[in-house]
């Protein structure tokens, strides 16, 4: 969707620093971060929330749980916050599905590209 920025972001029309990628999704840097390390799993298929899923994509979301994992052992998060907001009455902005994953630990910042 053109008018997606997301979906901008996934096409390159938007240049952004992914720091991870598959063909499932990408994972970037929020760009107003609400902790130390605020990151965005973001899947390339348009689903804009929660609310619009479907069964076929269990797996997809299965694998994004794991990437946040492999994420936390890759810069050592202790511990992390993971939050999905769907649908304008719960906060989200942005209308194209994305998990947060925000961590107040340290030593993630010095790996991170941009800290
Ligand atoms: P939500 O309220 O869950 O829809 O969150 C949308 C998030 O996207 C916010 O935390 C924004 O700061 C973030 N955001 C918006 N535009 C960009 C962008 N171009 N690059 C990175 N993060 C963005
Ligand atoms: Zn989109």
């Amino acid at each position: 969707m053109s008018d997606c920025i997301f979906c901008r972001i996934a096409s390159g029309a938007i240049p952004s620093e992914k720091i991870l990628d598959n063909e499932h999704f990408f994972v970037i840097q929020d760009i107003h971060p609400k902790a130390p390390v605020h990151l965005l799993l973001i899947p390339y298929e348009h689903i804009p929330n929660l609310l619009d899923l479907e069964a076929k994509h269990a797996a997809l979301l299965g694998k994004m749980l794991v990437a946040s994992s492999q994420l936390a052992q890759k810069y050592d998060l202790s511990g992390f916050r993971t939050i999905i907001n769907s649908g304008q009455s719960a906060g989200q902005e942005v209308f194209h599905l994305h998990f947060h994953l925000l961590a107040n630990t340290g030593s993630a910042q010095k790996k991170l590209p941009g800290f």
